[in-house]
């Protein structure tokens, strides 16, 4: 029987998604296939993306990185949530943290019981006070759950902040080591197989050709072969995320090391604030249409809590997805793919999907279009169930103050994310479609920080006793206190768990 194996995967793009493809690749096929990588410092790379969510953990637990070495050499910190300020009106603040409300009772989520409690007792403290993030938060401290009292370990995660370029030098280190070829060069075209469309080889502005079998690609926005080549077409979401712009500058490090990330929502946008070790990170999100880039700037650079390092740089972007992202031998990955603005930091959380879904279903040559197919329905759902996930920020706002609130408070959603809204406003239920993406306590976050307020309680659980609800609750709080009264803070942690470079 003849080899019909991929002999030679080829990565288009050396940022953040070319790194963490090769990353994960060389691991796992480095024995029986050769991997090569393209870059051209020419183009360069976004360079912005340094917040993440808790499966960058998993991700590189499975490279086998060593947690200490990876927070010096990318300046990491520790990220337990986002801190949302004026979402929703003006003045207004809740958290949204890796972690929930404590453990179901009798089998239903802790916060209908917070709910039918506080509709008792008006002088009830908020509902953000049963969870352990929120309040590790609100004290600037920092212990991983195992760290943590046993009775407390199962209710939070965390993930992290770290400098996006040093991420992608790290794994690139990582990756070379492991046997992946790094080619510096500029792709000015492809070779294509007469009959079956193939890509056979890039072609290189200086001559060169490289050949492969598979073609990842992670150019970025312009989507170089993906679109380029294949014209795979996007879906644009514009209507319902009108922000398309951004402009992003880091300042001096503050004096305190937060572990959250802040995002402030302005009058045509929002800001995100982001500390690493050596420096924050700073940035605002805003539609053109509703403000101008030198008023952006303005709105930008007041709100740093340091000293500006340089100027601000302007990106530009359309939110919305490719309509597929696998075409015969050619696999998008990263923004080649589709993009949805760093509001809930999901871009790097939809690389590692990706890259988990293409090893799940690495093809042979022939690259059969039935794996393509599932590839690309899983990418699909992944990026319309995080797009219903952002377009709530907007959606549920009370804010009237400018054109832009008022037109994200009339704009159209889509049906799936109607129904999540009106299903918790009518009933106080909440329906998690994605069994690897936000969980009930972070809708419930989102939501109850919007200010929407389940109208109704689980009947169910009217067959507790208050007095009974009042002492699970004061023990949890209690529980919450001295566990995080005997937690370091942010900074000391990372100081003592950092290994020197
Ligand atoms: P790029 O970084 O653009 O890399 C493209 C690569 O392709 C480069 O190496 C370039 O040299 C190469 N290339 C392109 N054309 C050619 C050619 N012709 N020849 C040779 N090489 C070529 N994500 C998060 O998870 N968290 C965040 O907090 C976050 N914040 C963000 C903020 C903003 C404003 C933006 C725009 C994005 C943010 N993201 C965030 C997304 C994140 O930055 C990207 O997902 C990530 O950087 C991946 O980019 P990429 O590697 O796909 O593309």
């Amino acid at each position: 029987m003849s080899d019909t194996r991929i002999r030679k995967v080829v990565i288009v793009g050396g940022g953040t998604a070319g790194w963490m493809t090769a990353a994960p690749l060389v691991l796992r096929l480095g024995a029986s296939c050769e991997i090569v990588l393209v870059e051209s410092p020419e183009i360069g790379t976004v360079g912005v993306g340094e917040a993440t969510l808790p499966s960058i953990r998993y991700t590189n637990l499975a490279l086998g990185l060593d947690e200490a070495d990876f927070l010096s050499k990318t300046q990491a910190t520790f990220k337990l949530g986002i801190e949302f300020r004026d979402w929703g009106q003006v003045g207004n603040r809740f958290f949204h943290g890796f972690g929930g409300f404590g453990p179901p009772i009798e089998n239903r989520p802790a916060y209908m019981y917070w709910l039918h409690l506080s509709r008792s007792f008006k002088d009830m403290p908020s509902y953000e006070q049963w969870s352990m993030v929120t309040a590790m938060a609100q004290s600037n401290c920092f212990a991983p759950p195992h760290d943590a009292l046993p009775s407390i370990t199962d209710s939070y995660s965390y993930a992290y902040h770290f400098d996006a370029g040093l991420y992608a030098a790290y794994l690139r280190d990582y990756a070379m080591l492991r046997g992946v070829a790094r080619i510096e060069g500029m792709i000015d075209g492809v070779e294509q197989h007469p009959e079956t469309g193939f890509i056979t080889a890039l072609k290189l502005r200086d001559g060169r050709r490289v050949e492969g079998d598979l073609f990842v690609d992670c150019s970025g926005f312009r989507g170089l072969l993906i679109e380029g080549v294949f014209k795979a077409g996007y879906q644009d979401w514009s209507a319902m995320l009108p922000c398309n712009s951004a402009q992003a500058v880091p300042c001096a490090k503050a004096a305190q090391l937060t572990p959250y990330t802040t995002s402030t929502a302005k009058s045509s946008g929002w800001t995100w604030r982001i500390p690493l070790q050596h420096r924050t990170g700073n940035g605002h999100v805003y539609c053109d249409g509703f403000t101008t880039d030198e008023e952006a700037g303005r709105v930008l650079l007041e709100g740093l809590d340091g000293e500006a390092q340089g100027e601000p740089r302007q990106l530009r972007f359309t939110t919305g997805r490719r309509r597929k992202s696998w075409i015969k031998n050619c696999v998008a990955i990263g923004l080649s793919s589709g993009f949805l603005e760093p509001l809930e930091s999901t871009s790097i959380n939809i690389i590692e999907q990706a890259v988990g879904w293409l090893l799940q279903y690495f093809p042979h040559r022939d690259c059969r279009p039935e794996l393509a197919d599932e590839f690309n329905r899983l990418v699909a759902e992944r990026f319309e169930y995080v797009r219903d996930f952002i377009v709530l920020h907007y959606k549920v706002t009370q804010r009237s103050d400018s054109a832009f609130w008022r037109y994200c408070a009339d704009m159209p959603i889509p049906d799936t994310l109607r129904h999540q809204i009106e299903l918790f406003r009518e009933t106080g239920r909440i329906v998690v479609y994605d069994p690897h993406g936000f969980s009930v306590d972070s809708h419930v976050s989102l939501l109850m920080g919007l200010g929407v307020v389940p109208k109704v309680d689980d009947p169910i659980i009217d067959t507790l006793r208050f007095d009974q609800l009042v002492r699970h609750f004061a023990s949890r709080r209690e529980i919450i206190t001295q566990t995080v009264k005997a937690m370091p803070e942010h900074a000391h942690y990372i100081s003592r768990h950092c290994r020197a470079p």
